[in-house]
């Protein structure tokens, strides 16, 4: 077999500083930004002249936290609730034979700071430190396609109501927006998505503490919603 060596573009940096809690999909949460720093040599105002026109990108990036884990046949897509099993390649797992994964972001701006190239991205799915091999820029003639279908995952799940405890909403009113941004609305956003391993088996009362930048989100989810208990430094 023939094989090929890549190198990363650039590397994102996000507020995920762990995987749980990631969304599973990209623009489920808007609020979930990065930005993407762009090495060199790839970081030439010319690589990138024209992006700036697309408001939605298409990232290629490595699994690069599943990297080491050997690829099986058959996954337990979240979706199934963790109990059924799919095959690799008709999943978006990262545990697959190349783990290689592509995300549709939202390009909100590019950038120059301190000599870095950055391009600032939302509604991401990807982990802080993730590499990224590729940026095409998202083409709706041809990449929205409103017929298809999509098996065991025809929508996105349904939203949980997400309350805030009185420690957690004012840890989230008084946070630097420029350090945390949007915190509130970002916490809601995620834990609606319900970030548990496999949903809908238990774990009702049970605590989950959820890492964002440096914070630890302490959360419980009962049959109808989930109350953000606390938030503090990890
Ligand atoms: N949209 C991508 C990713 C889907 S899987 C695709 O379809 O290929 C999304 C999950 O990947 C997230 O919930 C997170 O847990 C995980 N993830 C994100 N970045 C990762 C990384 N760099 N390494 C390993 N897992 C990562």
């Amino acid at each position: 077999m023939r094989s090929f060596r890549f190198q990363p573009i650039g590397t994102i940096r996000s507020c995920f500083t762990e995987k749980f809690g990631i969304p599973r999909q990209p623009g489920l949460v808007p609020e979930a930004r990065a930005a993407l720093e762009i090495g060199p040599p790839f970081d030439k105002a010319e690589a990138f002249r024209g992006l700036d026109a697309f408001s939605h990108l298409w990232l290629i990036f490595v699994f690069h936290a599943c990297q080491g884990h050997a690829w099986k046949a058959t996954v337990r897509p979240p979706r199934l609730g963790g109990n059924r099993r799919m095959g690799v390649f008709a999943s978006r797992s990262g545990f697959r034979p190349n783990p290689i994964g592509q995300s549709v972001a939202k390009l909100l701006g590019i950038e120059r700071r301190k000599g870095i190239l950055r391009l600032r991205l939302g509604g991401i799915d990807l982990l802080d430190g993730t590499p990224v091999l590729d940026i095409k820029p998202y083409l709706p003639y041809a990449d929205a396609i409103p017929e298809a279908t999509a098996g065991y995952a025809p929508e996105a799940p349904a939203a949980m109501p997400v309350v805030f405890a009185a420690q957690a909403e004012a840890v989230c009113r008084n946070a630097d927006p420029a350090a945390y941004p949007d915190l509130k609305v970002l916490i809601a956003g995620l834990l609606a998505q319900d970030p548990r391993p496999a949903y809908k088996q238990g774990h009702e009362g049970k605590p989950f503490g959820m890492r964002l930048w440096d914070l630890n989100i302490r959360f419980r989810v009962s049959s109808d919603r989930i109350v953000v208990e606390s938030i503090g430094r990890i």
